[in-house]
């Protein structure tokens, strides 16, 4: 079984710090291999509500430090490792997450089997759990990643957190695509806006995209028709993740391919 569970599908400050939308990341299981990435607040209540058991993660993964992307990283280490007393799984962060004013917490770092800095164009493996990290964001003033991950039947990318840039496209073209849009105007802000992920979708025309982290324009918009939208566009199935909605990606293939 391969499949996506959102722990939560708001953005930015407003959203997350009025909990319109959850922020409690995402959990990604394929085989017997489980990690979340970007454990936001409510990541450890939101797991637990979900029946979902953080020791049997083996990693957390942080796409950058903003604290809607982080900030349950430290409890979710200690659960993950069973209070501290299971040294075990690995943390795959970016350097400015470890370093001065770090998100993860220098006492908790000697729980967890490893950390694995996370740097443009390289490729991480945990478990069954493979993925890469294919350009460097632009995202105010912390260092961001997207990833690539590769399942049975196709690649899924995943664009996080970053104001639209030349090449952004070109290296996230993948089957499966992922937008944190948090975005409906294009603006003058490190975010993706609708006008963006149209404008990737047209050069990279992948069978499905999702979107996901949605900002308080998007939600005054109702993601579900800003989706209808971009389909019109673009012509590409898109379709919008909500709360606690788990995505089977074998039947994505079975119906999308
Ligand atoms: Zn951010």
């Amino acid at each position: 079984m391969e499949k996506l569970i959102f722990l939560g599908t708001g953005g930015a400050r407003f959203v997350v710090s009025r909990q319109m939308r959850a922020s409690g990341g995402i959990w990604i299981s394929k085989g017997n291999t489980q990690v979340l990435l970007d454990p936001g607040p409510g990541a450890l209540v939101k797991s637990l509500e979900k029946g979902l058991n953080p020791a049997k993660l083996s990693a957390l993964i942080l796409s950058h430090r903003h604290l809607d992307h982080s900030s349950d990283v430290n409890i979710m280490i200690e659960a993950m490792t069973e209070g501290g007393f299971k040294k075990r799984g690995v943390v795959f962060a970016p350097e400015d997450a470890l370093e001065d004013d770090p998100v993860i917490l220098k006492y908790i770092r000697n729980y967890v089997g490893k950390i694995e800095i996370l740097r443009e164009g390289r490729e991480y493996t945990v478990g069954e759990i493979n993925f890469s990290t294919p350009i460097k964001h632009i995202h105010g003033n912390a260092e961001t990643y997207g990833f690539k991950f590769k399942f049975s039947h196709f690649i899924l990318s995943w664009i996080t957190d970053t104001r639209y840039f030349a090449g952004l496209a070109e290296a996230y073209k993948a089957p499966v695509m992922v937008f944190n849009m948090v975005r409906l105007p294009s603006g003058p802000l490190d975010h993706l806006s609708m006008p963006d992920v149209v404008k990737i979708l047209k050069e990279t025309m992948p069978r499905v995209g999702i979107l996901t982290h949605f900002g308080m324009t998007v939600l005054r918009a109702n993601p579900w028709k800003v989706a209808e939208e971009i389909e019109r566009a673009t012509g590409v199935k898109m379709l919008v993740a909500k709360d606690g909605w788990e995505i089977d990606l074998e039947a994505v293939s079975r119906e999308y391919f």
